[in-house]
Parts: structure tokens; sequence; C-alpha cells
């Protein structure tokens, strides 16, 4: 076993869309995350909670970083926090905010590791005010057979830095980061403003830019498509009802179970559409924890095991703010046309620019959860929804879309080429793989 051993698991993306049968390590010292033998390949796997397969696939071995997750270093006057790459998001906020900080770009799952974070160059709750991830980073390690350890950041290996933001995993295994925290804002009243369609909810979120928390839950059902709220988290005066994260979040799974039967048929998503009108989308305000608003899986989890066995595919796309209304209009069509299933859509506003594979530009994107993506009918949908986003500028999150190819996303990505190379350039002999990287042509 030349002192690393290997576990055979059957491994499933958070979509359920994928799934092998993968060697899987899990080290818990530096000395094994290094014994692989350098030509075997591999990829890295944080929390394992990507929609997509980017943590295993295409006959990797997945070295799961789960036990590196340690904090090593916190500067408290400065709020610079230095942890080892497993590290959850869930864990890292908790210390942070009990320590009058808080880390403004977090997903919506606490399980996403800091390492999975940074290779996905994930968003937040307002990526128009706090960008991404990368913003937040001020340097990280990491180690391939090919270089050992580096150490990189805007001023060291600046190319490899900027490579491995959705790089995913494909620069090496990010083993410590130094992150940048900031100050929580004392308050939040969360202000919910109902919208008719998409284009009065862009026209909502743009005006509302520099609120800390900004998205649109929005019904994707023909007749009733877009209607919805944007749920706007403002600074207010009132002190913090509590800075401490619920403790559900410490013992969510990384994926719910599926239930036996599926609820997201017409009915249940009729269903759940009418409660969640019901229930969120009156006009008015009131006051809202930070730290409830960074996770509300809280409460989704029945919504996701709802999905049963079959899964379902997140498509999301990001479309520049002149094309957004056009776009909106001609996704409205296509829905009341081929009236597929759709769970949920969310609209988030971004303010960034576009590097390599990063989900990220100035416009609006519209994240369309769908189930049973395998069914014919679903499938078509997904297809003509991409065909749409192409036509209008889309820029796709492949972090997040099982059913997303290689042709679709090198039409998507205009420097698509290029950034392919830089991902090579720091990955010699295509060591570092998954079934991500297959299925797109990285
Ligand atoms: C319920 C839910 C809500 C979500 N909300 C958001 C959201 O609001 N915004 C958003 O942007 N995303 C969101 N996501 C997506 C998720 O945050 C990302 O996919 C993230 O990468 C997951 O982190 P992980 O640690 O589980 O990574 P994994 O799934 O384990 O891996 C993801 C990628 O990161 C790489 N990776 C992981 N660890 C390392 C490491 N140490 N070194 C090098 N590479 C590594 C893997 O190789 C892989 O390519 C959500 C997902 C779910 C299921």
């Amino acid at each position: 076993m030349r002192g690393y051993a290997l576990a055979e698991s059957e491994l499933t993306s958070f979509d359920r869309q994928f799934h092998e049968r993968c060697r899987v390590q899990r080290p818990d010292r530096y000395r094994l995350l290094e014994a692989l033998p350098a030509d075997a390949p591999r990829v890295a796997r944080g929390g394992g909670v990507s929609y997509v397969g980017a943590s295993f696939g295409n006959g990797a071995i997945s070295q799961e970083l789960g036990a590196f997750d340690r904090l090593l270093a916190f500067d408290a006057e400065r709020g610079l926090l230095t942890v080892e790459a497993g590290a959850r998001v869930g864990d890292l906020q908790r210390f942070a905010l009990a320590h009058g900080w808080y880390l403004p770009v977090t997903p919506g799952h606490p399980k996403a590791s800091v390492g999975g974070c940074i290779a996905a160059d994930v968003h937040g709750k307002n990526p128009a005010r706090d960008g991404t991830f990368r913003a937040w980073v001020e340097a990280i390690e990491l180690q391939s057979p090919a270089r050992s350890y580096a150490i990189a950041s805007e001023r060291q290996n600046a190319e490899l830095f900027a490579a491995t933001f959705a790089g995913f995993g494909l620069t090496g295994t990010i083993t410590r980061a130094t992150l940048r925290l900031a100050r929580p804002p004392n308050a939040l009243v969360l202000r919910r403003v109902p919208v008719r369609d998409l284009a009065e909810a862009a026209k909502v979120l743009r005006d509302a830019a520099n609120a800390p928390v900004l998205y649109g839950w929005h019904d994707g059902r023909p007749g009733r498509f877009g209607r919805g709220v944007v749920r706007i988290g403002l600074v207010g005066d009132e002190p913090a009802r509590t800075t401490k994260l619920p403790d559900a979040t410490r013992d969510l799974p990384a994926a719910p179970k599926p239930l036996p039967i599926a609820l997201w048929n017409r009915a249940g998503i009729a269903a759940a559409n009418t409660w969640l009108t019901m229930r969120w989308c009156k006009p008015g305000q009131s006051p809202m924890a930070l730290a409830e608003a960074l996770f509300p899986l809280n409460d989704a989890r029945t919504y996701f095991a709802g999905y049963g066995k079959a899964g379902m595919a997140e498509a999301q796309w990001l479309l520049p703010h002149v094309r957004f209304d056009a776009f909106a209009g001609a996704l409205r069509e296509l829905v009341e046309r081929t009236r597929p299933r759709i769970a949920l859509i969310a609209s988030k506003l971004f303010a960034g620019a576009p590097d390599g594979f990063c989900f990220d530009g100035n416009g609006i994107s519209l994240a369309i959860q769908v189930p049973a993506p395998a069914q014919a009918s679903q499938r078509a949908f997904l297809e003509a929804l991409a065909e749409l986003a192409l036509a209008h500028g889309g820029r796709p999150n492949l972090i997040k879309e099982s059913t997303l190819d290689a042709n679709t996303v090198r039409r998507a990505l205009t420097g698509f080429d290029a950034a392919r190379a830089r991902l090579a350039a720091h990955n010699p002999g295509g060591l570092h793989t998954s079934e991500l990287a297959r299925r797109i042509g990285l």
C-alpha cells in the first residue's frame, strides 16, 4: 500500500446526474497527500457538494481533504484567517462571526470547503456588491507532483493564482488559504419586493445593488412565469438578533437522501409555489439575522430530497444587462410553448469581469432548477434554454449544470481556448482530471 490507502466508493454528484465507482483517498497528514504515485490521475475533493461531478470521475483518484480542516492563524485586528483547504464554510463563518468578522462570499451549502469555493470561484448572497470568492483570498498554497508545494497570490505565481479560481482542481491540490474577512453588518432588515416578471425583477435588483443580501425567487410555471419576489437584506439600526449560526448547519448532510417518490411533479410544484408565494411575496419588511441568511439550505432539505432518485439539473446563465429583457421574454415564450417542469428560478445581480472559466460578468443571472433532466422533454427544454442563452450572449456556470456539453461551453466562452491552455500549463500530462474536465474538454 506504499503508505496510502484507497477505498472504493460509489460517488454521486449533488444533482444525481452522474455517478461513478471511484478510488478515494482520505489522507489525514501531508505525507499521505504526497504519497500517491506521481503518475496516478487524481482530483481534490472538498465537501463533495457540487451539483456536477467535479471532484471525481474519469478514472481519477479522489483525494478527499475533509481531515485538513484546521484554522491555522487568525489576525483579529486585520481580519486575516489562514485555514486548511478542507475547512467547511459553515464552520468558518461560525468562527468568524463569534470574533466579530464574517466572510462576505459563501455559497448556500455550509459543507462546501474553502478549497471547493476557490476551485469553483463561488459567489455568495450579492455578487454585484461582494464579487466572487476570489475577491476575499489573499494567498493559497497548492500541492502537485509536478512542482511539490507552491504559494500563489496576486504578487507571487500570479498566473497560477488566477488559473486556480474556477480551475476546478486541475492546477493542483489547494492545501491552505489565507482569507480576508470583513466586518458583518450590525443587523439586517429584509425587504420583500413582489415582482410581476423577470424584467421587473431585473430593475429592482439593479436599484438595490449595494444590499449585503440580494436575490430573487420566481415561479417557473406557464401562466405565472417570472412572478415572484426580490429579497433585499439592507443594513438596519437595530442590534442583531443573533450572530450565531443555527446549529442545524453543523449536522446538515452533504446531500439529503432522496425521497423514494419524487415530489416535484406538476401538482407538487404548484403546491410549493403557491405556499412560497403566500409566505414570501407580500410586500413589507422584517428583521433578518445575517447568520440565518447565509445558509438557506437549512430550510430546504426536504426540497432537495423531493427531487427523488431522478435528481435535478440547475442551469445557471449570466446575461448581459442589455440583452436581459429580450432573453426573459423569449424564455417565457419557450416555457409557455413547451411547458417544462421548473421547480424554481433564482435571480442575482453581477458586476464583475469574466476571467477564464469563472462565472462572473456584468448582468443578471438566472438559476433554473429542473427535475428529472434525463426525461426527453426536460432535456429538450434545457437544450433550448442553452440555445436561447447563447443567442443572447449568456455565460454558463460550469460547476452547476451536468447537462452542458463541450460544444455548448466552447460556443458560450469566447476565451475558451486561452483559458484551457492556461489550465493545461499548470496540469502537465492532464494528471488532474474529473468528469467535468472530461465532459467539457478541459
Ligand atoms: C445547496 C447548494 C447551494 C449552493 N449555493 C451556491 C451559491 O450560492 N453560489 C455558488 O457559487 N455555488 C453554490 N453551490 C455550489 C458549490 O458551492 C460549489 O460547487 C463548491 O465548489 C462546492 O464546494 P466543495 O468543497 O463541496 O467542492 P467539491 O464538490 O468537493 O469540488 C468542487 C471542485 O473543487 C475542487 N476542489 C475541492 N477542494 C479542492 C482543493 N483542496 N484543491 C483543489 N481543488 C479543490 C474539486 O476538484 C472540484 O473541481 C451550491 C451547491 C449546493 C449543493
